[in-house]
């Protein structure tokens, strides 16, 4: 007798009450709230738990402080109580996860979500909705009576739409910072994650130069730890100073950038570019599931007291919400926890809190982070 199990790819199609869609924070949050509440549901992520905060370069720390990032009334403790790492945080839903006994299907990416009624899709589940993953090389289709788009807004990084884009140095993302160590590393950008990038990069032993497109820095945008550091050393020449440029040019091993004032050129030195100027959400499965996006921001259009879309049983929640968020980041994990509540609120027709009223409390009178 074989005793090897199925695979994803192999099942016969199956049903479930709420497919989610996404299991970062809340993905998870409302699974475990959807747990206690007794109603039946799967989470499929196109990647791992915590998927976006995976590809964070190591020991990059949240902003947030933790009680506000903590899911699920789960408390989110630190040994020396600073703020949580990327590591922290993935060993943190990791745990969640574990204490809660929610099954991810992890890899597994969901690419249409159809009316059960559509015949060329079909499921013979029962449920209203058609949600077809694709773990491996073949689709596997499952039947829902609901669907969440837990899905984020992160999923690709911002072009910049200048030649030499593409090239292999250029990067949306900040790696491990080691592997800068001695090198030219010019950072396009000028808010938090540009900022971070800057700091620690000088600090890994990079030679770091900033250019930013506006006259001076985004001190609004920038957090109270991180702006007097850099602009001390921008001011004493340590990260080269370019606020007030704008590349035009990506070039081998320089940047040709413009100063914004008067036009003139100037080549900046660069073995590496990273351009970390925000990201952009992917539509397409909002689109195929019929999900109406408002025109000027292309954000999801829902019920804010139920969370629900435009259409019936298919529910938006955390920073998917936001769409692409292009000027100053409002969303974030911090003020999506009531998505939860009111998802499963609409679902159950029960009022839930999702974490414990002490905790909840706690949360409120911490100052801003
Ligand atoms: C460097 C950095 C620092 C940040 N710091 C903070 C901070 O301090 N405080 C804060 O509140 N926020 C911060 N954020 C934003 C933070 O990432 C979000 O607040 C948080 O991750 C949002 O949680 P979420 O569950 O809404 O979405 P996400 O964490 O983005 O989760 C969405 C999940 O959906 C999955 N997914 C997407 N499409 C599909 C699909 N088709 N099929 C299956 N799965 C899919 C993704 O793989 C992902 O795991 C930061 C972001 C960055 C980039």
């Amino acid at each position: 007798m074989s005793h090897s199990q199925p695979t994803e790819s192999q099942h016969p199609p199956r049903s479930t009450r709420v497919a989610i869609v996404g299991a970062g924070p809340i993905g998870l949050e409302l699974a475990v709230a959807l747990r206690r509440q007794g109603i039946d549901f799967e989470v499929f992520d196109a990647g791992s738990v915590g998927n976006t905060i995976s590809w964070w370069a190591p020991q990059t720390r949240w902003f947030s402080s933790n009680e506000r990032i903590a899911i699920a009334g789960v408390p989110l403790l630190t040994a020396d109580q600073s703020k949580a790492t990327r590591e922290h945080y993935l060993t943190y839903l990791r745990s969640v996860a574990t204490q809660f006994e929610i099954h991810v299907h992890t890899h597994c990416p969901v690419v249409n979500i159809a009316r059960a009624d559509d015949e060329e899709i079909g499921t013979q589940g029962g449920g209203r909705f058609a949600v077809t993953t694709k773990p491996g090389a073949r689709p596997s289709v499952w039947s829902a009576d609901a669907v969440v788009l837990a899905i984020g807004g992160t999923d690709f990084p911002k072009k910049l739409g200048i030649p030499g884009e593409d090239l292999p140095h250029v990067d949306g993302y900040l790696r491990e910072t080691h592997r800068y160590f001695g090198r030219n590393v010019l950072i396009v950008g000028g808010r938090n994650s540009a900022i971070e990038a800057a700091l620690r990069l000088h600090h890994a032993g990079a030679n770091v130069s900033l250019s930013y497109r506006g006259a001076q820095l985004p001190e609004d945008h920038i957090k109270y730890w991180l702006l007097p550091e850099i602009k001390g050393l921008l001011a004493a020449g340590r990260i080269g100073d370019f606020v007030g440029t704008t590349p035009v040019q990506i070039l081998s091993e320089s940047v040709q950038l413009e100063s914004i004032q008067d036009g003139t050129q100037v080549e900046v030195k660069a073995d590496d570019v990273l351009s970390l100027i925000g990201y952009e959400q992917d539509k397409t499965l909002m689109r195929m599931a019929g999900v109406e996006l408002t025109e000027s921001m292309q954000r999801p259009s829902y019920d804010e007291t139920t969370m629900e879309t435009n259409v019936p049983g298919i529910y938006i929640a955390g920073t998917a919400t936001a769409g692409t968020q292009s000027s100053k980041y409002k969303t974030f994990l911090e003020n999506c926890h009531d998505h939860v509540d009111k998802i499963v609120a609409h679902l159950s027709g029960q009022q839930v809190d999702s974490a414990p009223q002490q905790y909840r409390q706690q949360i409120l009178s911490q100052p801003e982070s």
